[in-house]
């Protein structure tokens, strides 16, 4: 990381936590997934504000690096990210489709949006109200979420305004399991439907799937996940540079005898004496209450001066506790950072022991923290 740090909002203040946006890390990323997906292009996905990293920052960045191509969900989303990058170039596409809504349409218009069409009702809209524009066709090849059927596919592809689909794509529903079946069969699906417009450019692969060893790349791949640095290899080593760094500071140290109890309903009860640090981070900050560390399951870990000590008791709304016991003690001064997230502590590791995945883990940092953006 840089040391040259742009701060964003106010003063940070006693016991907020410090969520550290290396802009660098998120360019390099999308460097590396460029270069495996070449010649394909590489898109950036920054829906959900760039998985909670923050859009404008992210985006200005990859917009800067040559980024042109970008994926959000909603309108709004698409609007503000338009807004954002100016007068850049920058095709952006809206993935939940076309809704059928005069003023939205207008709105799409207006700040050049391809919509991403998802069923045969949206396509009909889409040619009713604005013929002769380009648009993205989504084709389902099993996930049953949004896109239209190979056969619905077919049917438009043989007539004239088949033209006017620019870019044809579909979505893996398991390309992070490079073993599971429906990968290979998703893959021929879709190959057989991007034959039926060949003016278009076709998209299949996320994260994941620019990694899977027999699906092409086709003309453009979408990547979000990995370029915030989560392991689009799971059970493998993460080749992602790591972009959140979250540490918090330890508020107040206390020394426990055995059988004390931690937190709410008293789910941990300390095995032998302890040295417990309490730190100013909880559930409404994003440390989601199911990383919490029981009797029966251990909780999420943080990193103390090089130790991982673990979180134990329930994560409280503002607060958690952590063992502190193995660190050092120069280490776990009050006011001294501990690290959730960063080098050491990935953002799957903390999923995992979450019982969730790292885009949930990412979606979930709140705008409580104090961030700062480095890079860029
Ligand atoms: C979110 C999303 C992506 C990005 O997936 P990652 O696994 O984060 O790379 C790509 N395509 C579609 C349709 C998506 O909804």
């Amino acid at each position: 990381m840089s040391n040259k740090a742009h701060m964003t909002g106010s003063e940070r203040l006693g016991s907020q936590a410090i969520l550290t946006i290396d802009l660098d890390a998120l360019v390099a990323n999308w460097r590396a997934m460029g270069a495996r997906a070449a010649p394909a292009q590489c898109a950036a996905v920054v829906k959900a504000d760039a998985y909670g990293i923050g859009v404008k920052p992210a985006a200005l960045a990859l917009s800067r690096a040559g980024c042109v191509s970008f994926f959000v969900a909603h309108i709004n989303e698409a609007i503000h990210l338009r807004a954002i990058l100016g007068a850049a170039p920058a095709d952006i596409y809206c993935l939940n489709g076309l809704p059928d809504d005069s003023a939205a349409i207008a709105a799409l218009l207006d700040a050049d949006i391809f919509p991403v069409l998802g069923s045969a009702t949206e396509w009909t809209l889409w040619q009713a109200q604005v013929p002769n524009r380009k648009a993205a066709l989504h084709v389902d090849t099993g996930m049953n979420r949004l896109g239209i059927s190979p056969a619905e596919a077919a049917v438009i592809g043989a007539t004239p305004a088949a033209d006017n689909v620019a870019l044809v794509m579909s979505h893996f529903a398991s390309s992070e399991e490079p073993d599971n079946p429906m990968n290979a069969a998703q893959h021929a699906a879709f190959d057989a439907v991007r034959q039926l417009f060949p003016h278009a450019r076709a998209s299949l692969a996320n994260s994941s799937g620019v990694f899977l060893p027999s699906t092409p790349h086709y003309d453009l791949v979408r990547v979000g996940y990995a370029i915030y640095g989560g392991n689009p290899t799971p059970g493998a080593p993460n080749p992602m540079q790591s972009v959140v760094h979250l540490q918090a500071p330890i508020i107040q140290l206390r020394e426990v005898e055995a059988g004390a109890c931690v937190g709410y309903n008293s789910t941990w009860r300390a095995p032998s004496a302890r040295r417990l640090a309490t730190i100013g981070t909880g559930y409404a900050d994003g440390l989601l209450r199911s990383a919490s560390g029981s009797q029966e399951k251990p909780g999420a870990q943080a990193c103390i001066g090089g130790m991982l000590c673990p979180i134990v008791g329930r994560v409280s709304m503002d607060l958690c506790v952590i063992d502190v016991t193995d660190a050092p003690v120069t280490a776990t001064a009050p006011g001294a950072l501990v690290e959730l997230l960063g080098a050491t502590i990935a953002i799957d590791d903390l999923a995992a022991r979450a019982n969730t995945i790292g885009y949930e883990i990412l979606t979930s940092l709140s705008s409580r923290y104090y961030r700062q953006y480095v890079g860029g």
